[in-house]
């Protein structure tokens, strides 16, 4: 493994932030190495491959139907052209030609967000007009209803922390609305856990990225209703095209989404048994304390929160976030209250070797500055 490191003068990496796709986001197990492995050795008529392991997903999830693209943001692209094409021959090879008319699609502003890359250039790609709903602190079931108009073609819910959260309505609501308006619900659920109760809550679509919480290849899914999922697949011929997944992420996704559901999770409880000598040498530091908090989202996640006394340390935390991005391994947090001098460590891909070379590279950063 290091071959790789020195052949390309590459840094090594302590992924401490979670699924990122900065970083490259997971590591399969050797399972699904395997299958990606014997996708790439392997030729299959490759429509029968896209529909026999969508069958297979879908009788997995028990829904009526799934398919494989190549990443989330793909998903989300083709599945808005889906639903502005149709079944239609013309639109599918003129989408960006031919301007369709009724293309509107309708999310909470709240949902607007950037996730490495903007949900509107998504929509845009898939030839959608984004239109915002409600405001950027709320939106009711009445307010995403208030902005649907005879051009609007879907409606888009965002389910992800990047969200705002507080004054939105739920997917289930979002269903509600779109079911009375005679328009689909697409649901980008990519980093979520849940691979059914969106689709139990009523959405259409939901699209979930393969390589985040199911720790495929890089790669997405589409699930969803069947006439939905067609018009999905149809978009191979179209956008679609642009963003091909091969058989080694169809066969890696199929694989992983198997063990997914089946295998032992690393539990909250054990994450708070992996990080807690870490937390204990972390608060011997001065100005430093740390803690265990548990996943926003409210998943089973547990984190090591470290907030530092900046008039302690001297060092404001996003420089000290920077240095440790610098030293012989690139140690990567997660940042987002670094301006509240708070990170928070996302352990579920590092071992208890790397916290210990995480805590002594803190304390040589600290030691430093307080010398
Ligand atoms: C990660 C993410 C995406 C994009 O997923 P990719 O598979 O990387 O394209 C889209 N939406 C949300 C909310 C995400 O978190």
């Amino acid at each position: 493994m290091s071959s790789i490191y020195e052949k390309y003068h590459l840094k090594q990496v302590i992924n401490a932030s979670g699924r990122m796709t900065i970083l490259g986001v997971s590591t399969p197990r050797p399972e699904v190495v395997e299958a990606v492995n014997t996708g790439m050795n392997h030729y299959f008529e490759m429509k029968d491959l896209v529909n026999k392991t969508g069958e297979y997903i879908a009788r997995l999830l028990d829904v009526e139907a799934a398919t494989v693209v190549s990443c989330a943001s793909a998903g989300i692209a083709q599945s808005v052209a889906a639903v502005l094409v149709k079944d239609s021959d013309w639109l599918l090879e003129n989408l960006h030609v031919t301007p369709v008319e009724n293309n509107e699609i309708v999310l909470p502003k709240g949902h607007n967000v950037n996730f490495g890359a903007p949900v509107g250039t998504m929509v845009a790609l898939g030839g959608g007009r984004m239109v915002e709903a409600g405001y950027a602190n709320e939106c009711s079931a009445a307010q995403l209803a208030a902005a649907i108009t005879p051009r609007t073609a879907a409606i888009l819910y965002i389910k992800s922390h990047h969200c705002v959260q507080k004054s939105m309505l739920n997917v289930a609501q979002a269903a509600e609305v779109a079911r009375a308006h005679n328009l689909p619900l697409i649901v980008d659920a990519a980093a979520e856990e849940d691979l059914q109760r969106y689709y139990q809550a009523g959405a259409d679509l939901v699209i979930y990225s393969g390589a985040k919480a199911i720790e495929g290849p890089t790669s997405g899914l589409v699930i969803g209703r069947h006439k939905y999922v067609e018009w999905v697949k149809r978009q191979a011929g179209g956008i679609g095209r642009a963003m091909k997944v091969g058989k080694e992420g169809i066969l890696g996704l199929t694989c992983a989404i198997e063990h997914y559901l089946t295998a032992a999770k690393e539990s909250g409880a054990e994450m708070v048994a992996k990080m807690t000598p870490f937390i204990d040498a972390l608060n011997t530091l001065n100005g430093v304390s740390a803690r265990v908090v548990w996943d926003a989202a409210g998943r089973d996640i547990a984190r090591a929160e470290i907030k530092f006394d900046e008039a302690t340390t001297g060092i404001a935390t996003g420089d000290l976030v920077q240095a440790l991005k610098q030293g012989e391994y690139a140690i990567y947090f997660r940042g987002y209250k670094a301006n509240e001098g708070i990170i928070e460590a996302d352990v579920r891909s590092v071992t208890a070797q790397q916290l210990d070379i995480i805590y002594r590279r803190i304390s040589e950063l600290l030691k430093e500055k307080q010398a």
